[in-house]
């Protein structure tokens, strides 16, 4: 604990479970258990009645109240409202992921007393609108969110505390370049990594949020219900609680086969039954596919930051998901090392994003930083213009991914008309040209330009990027007094009188729960008030 007596806390916020650690007296990362006395708690919400319940209980209930559970919202962040009504209610995916965290903080206070400064990690690949929504999900939860720092950047500090490279001798020792494979219940992620002395520096980074255990799961769930219709001619998936429940035994399943060769997976509908016998070299059959896909995504990264196999130190496995037998063969035969699993898989990303707090809470106390650590954008960012050949809308790029964080652009664009009383700058994150494509972050427009700007002004826009992975815009038009700054307007997501409605009703200081909209406020389009590049 800190001498200001606030402790360093860090979350892991998982697609399918999550994690909560703390740094002891003795300046160590410990996981807290939770009230049912896990290491993780499944990150999966229940509803009953005006009750939320989180956790092991709410998983349970997938096998018969499945109408009334929510899982995965890790994965819709970024949408207006979660797929699924509950109880005829809708929730935006950052409330469902807030109820999560608020468990996690009532677990966690019961043994570090109450708190609320946090750091909670994400996938690096997640991009600037779902890194916000994780930002307010911690706010609705009643904490005050440090910082959000990415898994795989949290993973290999919690590796590098672990082999001693952030003591005093660990400063002297040569630079190592690691590569950080994640795959965890719902996304994956690769990141390249250098450490050099204290300072941890992502070199490349990609990943997929829609690719993760649950995707291994729902094969295995594919092939039982297939087996058992040739069998009887019915589809176990169509009832919701008989899929959930066959997820449950598939998802238990999986993880025998990462210790034993076969597995039998029972399912029972309609009152007929079946036993389905999957071997682990089955399973990699059916599951193989996926596995490539990690495989060329990790390929492209390491090539991304310039390296080679032979320029790795080590490969660390990171996530639940790592235990399976072929992730390792897959990185053994690929780098022709021995993947390192000397981090707790469940626990590393937690522990990292516990001492990263620790970090902050030092500088914040005026102390010099233990551990420098430097991050590299996942997408790309831009700004929507008119390309002047073509008269397309075109993504003009500012800053290319895999640059590294903070960073400063600028680009010159120009207006479209003579006499244009505004310009609208849309921003956009993504690697396409076409902007519809692309992911839009928000926008900014600069009124009452002076009437006789002539066609052509130069308009200069420039992107402050943080290393968190959070952005500031400025807009200045030459000539004129016109310069913008900050003024992002959000396309997707919850105001900021939404999040203080949500927060008052998640930590139970309003029965009301908030309004929910899913109607997106189009983006205007450009109009006169275009530019070009
Ligand atoms: P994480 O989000 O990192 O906690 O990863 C959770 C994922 O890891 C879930 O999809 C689990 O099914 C998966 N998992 C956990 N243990 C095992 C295991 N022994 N074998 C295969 N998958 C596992």
């Amino acid at each position: 604990m800190t001498e200001d007596n606030t402790p360093a806390v860090g979350i892991d916020l998982g697609t399918t479970y999550s994690a909560v650690a703390y740094i002891d007296d003795t300046g160590r990362p410990i996981t807290l258990v939770n009230a049912e006395g896990d290491l993780v708690t499944p990150s999966v919400v229940l509803f009953e009645g005006d009750l939320a319940v989180v956790g092991k209980e709410a998983l349970k209930a997938i096998a018969t109240e499945a109408e009334h559970v929510a899982q995965c919202a890790k994965r819709e962040l970024g949408d207006r409202t979660f797929h699924k009504p509950l109880l005829g209610r809708k929730y935006p995916p950052e409330a469902l992921q807030a109820f999560v965290l608020n468990k996690l903080r009532q677990d966690a206070a019961r043994q570090i007393g109450d708190f609320k400064k946090v750091v909670i990690t994400v996938p690096a690949y997640f991009d600037e609108v779902r890194r916000k929504a994780t930002q307010d999900a911690g706010y609705m939860a009643g904490f005050e969110v440090l910082d959000i720092i990415n898994e795989p950047t949290a993973a290999a500090i919690a590796h590098g505390f672990l082999k001693g490279f952030l003591n005093k001798q660990g400063e002297s020792n040569a630079p190592r370049k690691l590569l950080v494979y994640d795959l965890g219940g719902g996304t994956f992620d690769v990141t390249v990594m250098e450490i050099r002395g204290n300072e941890f520096l992502a070199l490349a980074t990609d990943g997929d949020v829609q690719l993760g255990g649950q995707d291994f799961d729902m094969r295995l769930v594919d092939y039982v219900a297939q087996e058992f219709m040739r069998t009887y001619q019915l589809d176990p998936r169509e009832d919701p609680n008989t899929a959930g429940r066959l997820w449950r035994e598939c998802e238990d399943a999986k993880r025998t086969l990462s210790a034993r060769a076969k597995v039998s997976i029972s399912c029972d509908y309609k009152s007929q039954a079946t036993r389905v016998e999957v071997t682990r070299e089955k399973f990699e059959e059916l599951t193989q596919d996926l596995l490539n896909r990690t495989q060329f995504t990790t390929k492209q990264t390491l090539q991304a930051a310039g390296l080679t196999w032979n320029d790795l130190d080590y490969v660390l496995l990171v996530g639940g998901s790592t235990r399976m037998p072929m992730v390792a063969k897959m990185l053994r035969q690929l780098s022709g090392k021995e993947p390192d699993a000397s981090v707790a898989v469940d626990e590393a990303v937690a522990h990292g994003a516990a001492l990263h707090a620790g970090i902050i809470l030092a500088r914040n106390r005026g102390e010099a930083p233990s551990v420098v650590v430097r991050n590299v954008n996942s997408h790309s960012l831009g700004v929507v213009a008119t390309d002047a050949r073509t008269q397309r809308k075109r993504n003009a790029i500012l800053i290319p991914r895999n640059t590294a964080l903070p960073v400063t652009a600028r680009r010159v664009f120009r207006t479209q008309n003579a006499g244009q009383q505004s310009i609208l700058v849309r921003i956009v994150e993504g690697e396409s040209a076409t902007p519809a494509d692309c992911t839009p972050i928000g926008r900014c427009v600069v009124r009452d330009l002076p009437r006789d700007l002539p066609a052509q002004t130069p308009i200069e826009v420039r992107f402050s990027y943080q290393e968190n992975g959070r952005l500031t815009v400025h807009v200045s038009v030459a000539g004129t007094q016109h310069e913008l700054k900050h003024e992002l307007a959000r396309d997707n997501t919850l105001t900021q009188e939404q999040l203080d409605a949500w927060r008052l009703y998640i930590l139970g200081q309003q029965a009301e729960q908030p309004e929910v909209t899913d109607d997106y406020k189009p983006m205007e389009e450009g109009g006169s008030g275009s530019i070009t590049m």
